[in-house]
């Protein structure tokens, strides 16, 4: 048998059966990080015990109590599903401290003070398990001296555990071993952390603030500084900084208000302490609108006013001269439109590298600042640049890191730049060419590799093994088996293929659906090929079916087109559902609608923890006609042990509501418990897995011998009694002046669906049959005025109407 060494180099490569997984973790300290980090595990499935200090009078958990009630009201939900808060105990230093020894991984997040952090570690000591696992969460404080004065015993299994805020939804997590940490025990929480949590993993160096926040904070510090020289405004810099570098939408200012300047104020006072030998330490002075925002209690979003502030409904910003909020004046940045329209985000930075403008020349001088001060920072916070391009693409949501940004502009163009602006390079830069060497990432051989600046030379960075990414297939046009204009077919290797969407925002619109219909013809034919995958890499998996193609054919009258469009979008989800190959939706962030529906056709799914799945319909005057009702009524009549109308009317109530108020999962766990997604659906934690797992799914099912499920021709469904029962509530949501009146007519005729059409009585029906009354339905709202209203804003202003 194969034995495998721990190495940091081969950390992720190790595969799951090596380590043992965490199955009971104690957090200490239940403040914004300690409680949300416990909700986190929580939804892996783990034990948790969230313990925090007792206050010196009352009840001795009325803290850990307090800060628990805060993190169940935080939005976004820290938590996948009520499943998962029931996985949390609570408890407090006094009374429960030695229960700390029941835990496989303890994780100290309490305040930021090295005295308070070494107490309580001397506490652990004491108390947890000799093969625990010990970690700390702080930002800034050195992971050895929190160790110092404990046993080598305990610094062997003790390293740092950088969560970012909000742990669920930030990827990041940067691991900080110190000279004494086990390798075995970095691997294991690497290894834990990605595959059970969900995380991206940077191992960093012990260092201030480790390296996300060294290097955002520094970006970010540099920009306000800019600022204040009063030659860009707030609303400006926003527009440089954001979508149209890559960034995300709240850009610099506004993503300050968000975190808090209060925050932002403490980390840059820290790092200008701390950072003593960094030679840009005065980048991390807090800039003098920072303190004065401050001291005027101007915290951001928490207090309603920070950089931003909203008076009379206008948004105003902060004038650093005169101290007051002033409306936004008209951008003075040329002809940023050009710009924002080149699709290719590298193509992109190149434009605004090269603008002559205002423009050109804040994105000249603050970019360059930051690459230069990255390159600087190596090998002091890490000897690998890709660990850096992550931290910052995982932990502040670029979609570029600042080497992957200085390899789309160009090495040459930015060592020249650098040079003009007077930004220090390090001399590892400057040698680079001499080494035959002009980008930081390269293919060889096909294989990725990154320059290791401390060994002047590339090293492989595979991508993990249990991970597919489209563009390396891509990159082989063998492997691209059939497209058209918006979708594809790939060759996954081992006989299993991927049905690819490419249309806008992943629509499920004409193109796509044919093209399924084509494609499954040849997967079910071809004895070469074992299943199919349907999966893509976009932001979301679809955002359903294709509004703007069926609000242009009622424009056109053409209802007998839709007839048919609609025939074949429902043969599709079938052909799906009973193919006699596996086929396994892989899905992640939004599947609305139809994506929705398609999900719900896949017999055995893989979802994406963030998978947010929801029928929503409804919103824009229709009901779901894609499978979707039809399966929901399928799903209650089978959960009726007994085939009783009691027993179905529960769960058709439940569905119901669910698709009657477009409600939209929140995770895939909650997804599960909405009926979306079946009890056996594959959740994968870690987002970057799914078409991976997908891919092992097929080969699992067509090497054990797939049958497709039988499709049921005797489905009880309620009848009249039913539907009078559905619409009780609905017309008290409409006296109560809840719901327009429009909204209580789609209710009623969802609630027709649902309950089997015009039937006197409880009775069976085919599926087929359920299918021809949601034709039916959702054909004749859609010639109604107020539904084509609803599509029409709907695609106008990407909001919902209620008309
Ligand atoms: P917080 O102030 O919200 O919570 C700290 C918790 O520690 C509180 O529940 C408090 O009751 C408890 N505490 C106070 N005194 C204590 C003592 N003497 N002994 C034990 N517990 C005590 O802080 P937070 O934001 O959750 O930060 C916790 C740690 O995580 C800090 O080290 C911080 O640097 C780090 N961190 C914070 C963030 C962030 O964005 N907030 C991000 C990453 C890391």
């Amino acid at each position: 048998m194969e034995t495998t060494t721990v190495t940091p180099r081969n950390l992720l490569e190790l595969r799951p059966w090596h380590f043992r997984p965490f199955r009971k973790a104690a957090v200490l300290g239940a403040g914004t990080m300690g409680a949300q980090i416990a909700a986190h595990l929580a939804n892996a499935g783990v034990e948790v015990l969230l313990l925090d200090i007792a206050p010196k009078e009352g009840p001795k958990n009325a803290i850990v109590e307090q800060q628990f009630q805060k993190a169940l009201k935080m939005k976004p939900d820290p938590f996948f599903d009520e499943a998962a808060k029931q996985r949390i105990t609570l408890g407090n230093f006094d009374e429960h401290f030695d229960r700390v020894g029941e835990a496989d991984w303890v994780i100290e997040a309490v305040v930021e003070r090295l005295d308070i952090k070494r107490q309580v570690m001397a506490r652990v000591e004491e108390a947890a398990r000799e093969d625990a696992i010990i970690s700390t969460n702080t930002s800034g404080l050195p992971i050895r001296e929190i160790a110092e004065g404990r046993s080598e015993a305990f610094r062997r299994r003790f390293l740092g555990t950088h969560f970012f805020n909000p742990p669920r939804y930030l990827k990041l997590l940067e691991l900080i071993p110190t000279a004494d940490t086990d390798p075995e025990v970095l691997a294991r929480v690497a290894w834990f952390g990605r595959f059970y949590l969900g995380k991206g993993i940077v191992v960093a160096n012990d260092v201030p603030y480790f390296i996300g926040n060294r290097i955002g904070v520094y970006g970010m510090m540099r920009v306000i500084a800019l600022f204040e020289q009063g030659r860009y405004t707030i609303e400006e810099i926003d527009a440089l900084t954001g979508t149209l570098v890559g960034r995300p939408k709240s850009a610099t200012f506004r993503t300050a208000d968000v975190v808090g300047l209060d925050v932002m104020l403490d980390v840059a006072r820290n790092l200008y302490e701390k950072a003593t030998n960094d030679e840009s330490r005065e980048a991390f002075r807090p800039p003098k609108i920072l303190e004065t925002l401050v001291e005027k209690g101007a915290l951001g979003q928490k207090t309603g006013a920070g950089f931003y502030k909203k008076e009379d409904g206008v948004i105003k910003s902060i004038n650093p001269e005169t101290g007051q909020y002033e409306p936004p004046r008209p951008l003075n940045l040329g002809d940023l439109d050009r710009i924002k329209s080149i699709p290719d985000l590298k193509e992109r930075l190149r434009a605004l590298f090269a603008d002559e403008g205002r423009a050109g020349e804040f994105f000249r001088t603050t970019t360059l600042d930051l690459l230069a001060y990255a390159a600087r920072r190596i090998p002091e916070i890490t000897d690998n640049p890709a660990n850096v391009d992550r931290a910052i693409r995982w932990g502040f949501g670029w979609e570029l890191g600042p080497f992957e940004i200085w390899d789309a502009l160009g090495f040459e163009q930015v060592v020249e730049g650098c040079r003009k602006l007077g930004y220090a390079l390090p001399a590892w830069v400057e040698e680079m060419p001499k080494k035959g060497a002009t980008s930081f990432y390269r293919q060889e051989d096909g294989r990725p590799q990154v320059y290791y600046p401390v060994e002047g030379r590339y090293v492989d960075d595979p991508i993990p093994a249990d991970e597919i990414r489209l563009a390396v297939i891509k990159a082989d046009p063998k492997r691209t088996l059939w497209q058209n204009a918006e979708a594809a077919l790939l060759d996954l290797g081992d006989g299993v293929v991927l049905y690819e969407f490419r249309s806008k925002a992943n629509a499920l619109g004409q193109w796509v659906m044919e093209g399924l219909l084509e494609v499954l013809d040849r997967v079910e034919s071809d004895p070469n090929i074992r299943g199919m995958v349907i999966g893509n890499e976009g932001r979301h998996f679809s955002v359903g079916a294709n509004l703007g193609e069926a609000v242009m054919a009622v424009a056109q009258q053409e209802f007998k087109l839709l007839e048919t469009f609609l025939e074949k979008f429902q043969e599709v989800m079938q052909r799906i559902r009973y193919a006699t190959k596996p086929v396994v939706v892989a899905v992640h962030q939004r599947a609305l609608g139809g994506g929705c529906e398609m999900v719900m056709a896949c017999p055995n799914p893989v979802a994406a923890a963030e998978s947010y799945l929801g029928l929503v319909e409804l919103g824009v005057g229709l009901i779901p006609a894609g499978t979707g009702t039809t399966r929901l009524v399928v799903k209650a009549a089978e959960q009726a042990p007994h085939g009783h109308p009691s027993e179905i009317l529960p769960w058709i109530q439940k569905y119901f509501e669910t698709v009657a108020m477009a409600q939209v999962a929140t995770s895939a766990r909650q997804a599960q418990a909405m009926g979306f997604l079946p009890p056996h659906a594959r959740i994968v934690m870690h987002e970057d897995r799914r078409l991976f797992v997908a891919k092992q799914e097929v080969l699992r099912l067509s090497e054990q011998g797939y049958q497709p499920p039988t499709k049921p021709t005797r489905v009880k469904v309620l009848g009249k009694p039913g539907y009078a029962a559905l619409m009780v509530g609905v017309d008290q949501y409409r006296k109560g002046g809840f719901i327009t009146e429009y909204d209580q007519y789609l209710a009623s005729k969802l609630a027709y669906v649902m309950t089997g059409g015009n039937l006197t009585h409880p009775q069976e029906v085919s599926e087929d049959y359920l299918l021809a009354l949601e034709r039916e339905v959702f054909l004749h709202l859609l010639g109604q005025p107020k539904t084509q209203e609803r599509i029409m804003h709907l695609l106008q202003t990407n909001k919902p109407l209620r008309n």
